[in-house]
């Protein structure tokens, strides 16, 4: 099927030619007819997998430019919140339609400024709720609701606050769901929110055999050489090294620049500004290493990154699955690497029983052990900067 055989809008299918989609993938074929003709719908797959677009095309194709709020999007972080802006507005380019972008840690003037005239709201439950209870956001012309990788709002606690703005919004509106998993939690309440919905499931690109996912045995005090060495034999282009700490992240990417390698922290220490500047260097190719945190790295579409490397075992199927994801996008095919110390291949072992991943063991070849030093960080009195004190060499 194409996008022209759908009867999508002319204005949109013209903002499709120009972003270069030429045929849907699959959750877009399966989903964008049923949110046409007007369904609920609980949708399981993956970003990677083209969700954006498959609420996002029937979304932007039912707004109207008149400046009362259509539709509201939630999602997990900011970062995306802004991801999820940007794909908006490129399919609604045509349109003329205002799209909002709503998170906290920012200033909320501006955003109470766009408020007052946005078709299409993006944002964070917290802030949402925060403007909503400042009366700065009528709901009462809303059509369309979004909820997108709800499985990790509800980790990350904002059900309550989801469950508060929902109170605001008119019955009759269609409720969109998306999921990379369906926990036990989500399922109790995801009738909560949808009515009559279709439930669809799509195999992701992960299945798609562009991903290829490896592990290798390591003891811990050579887990850091062994990273430096794997970078040197696979050469990547653009890579995200997952950590599961702050502080990891921190320390890794610090080592990482000592042995002359290009990288950077992204963790939700960071300020909103120092963030989106790692993301605009990383996204230029500036900087080539990203060491982040699974909540800072989550949803991130860069379509050149081709390893994935967990420094740390992720903590669940969830996150092992968004790690994984954050490479072999778009059609490109992509690495992911676990490295596994000794006690944390019974957890491993856990976290993948779910799937029918095939992980195959690296050949690793001898490599140079090098210091690995605990650094101390300590934040500025503002406690955005963060400066480095060297505590001793080993
Ligand atoms: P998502 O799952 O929404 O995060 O999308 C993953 C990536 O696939 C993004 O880079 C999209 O721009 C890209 N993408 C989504 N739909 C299509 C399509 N129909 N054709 C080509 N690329 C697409």
């Amino acid at each position: 099927m194409k996008f022209e055989d759908m009867n999508i809008e002319e204005s949109v299918l013209g903002s499709l030619n120009d972003i270069g989609f030429e045929q849907p993938t699959r959750i877009q074929s399966e989903t964008i007819p049923i949110i046409k003709q007007g369904y609920d719908v609980i949708g399981q797959s993956e970003t990677g997998s083209g969700k954006t677009a498959a609420f996002g095309i029937p979304l932007v194709e039912k707004v109207v430019k008149d400046n009362k709020i259509q539709a509201l999007v939630l999602a997990p972080t900011r970062e995306l919140a802004l991801q999820i802006t940007v794909d908006l507005k490129k399919f609604s380019r045509f349109k003329g339609i205002y799209i909002q972008t709503v998170y906290g840690g920012v200033s909320m003037g501006p955003q109470i400024n766009g408020l007052r005239r946005a078709e299409i709201i993006v944002g964070t439950p917290g802030r949402i709720l925060d403007h909503m209870r400042r009366g700065n956001m009528d709901l009462t012309n809303l059509k369309i609701f979004v909820l997108d990788e709800a499985d990790k709002m509800i980790n990350m606690g904002f059900i309550e606050d989801i469950k508060k703005i929902e109170r605001n919004m008119p019955k009759n509106r269609q409720t969109l769901l998306f999921s990379a998993t369906m926990s036990d939690s989500l399922i109790k309440i995801r009738e909560r929110f949808t009515r009559n919905a279709k439930k669809i499931k799509t195999k992701t690109k992960l299945e798609e055999n562009v991903l290829k996912q490896y592990y290798c045995d390591i003891d811990y005090k050579r887990k850091f050489s062994l990273l430096v060495h794997l970078i040197g034999q696979e050469k990547p282009n653009l890579a995200i090294i997952f950590c599961n700490t702050r502080r990891d992240t921190d320390l890794v990417a610090r080592n990482l620049q000592d042995n002359g390698i290009n990288a950077t922290a992204l963790h939700g220490g960071l300020s909103q500004q120092q963030r989106e500047k790692v993301m605009e260097k990383f996204h230029k190719g500036i900087t080539r290493f990203l060491v982040a945190t699974d909540v800072a790295a989550r949803g991130l579409d860069i379509t050149n990154v081709t390893h994935v490397f967990n420094y740390n075992i992720p903590r669940d199927a969830e996150d092992y699955t968004n790690r994984i994801g954050r490479t072999a996008r778009a059609g490109e095919s992509g690495n992911a690497i676990s490295l596994l110390i000794r006690d944390e291949h019974d957890s491993f072992r856990r976290i993948i029983r779910d799937f029918s991943y095939d992980i195959k063991k690296m050949q690793v070849s001898d490599f140079r052990i090098l210091p690995f030093n605990k650094y101390q960080f300590k934040r500025d009195r503002n406690f955005k900067t963060r400066k480095f004190f060297r505590r001793r060499f080993r």
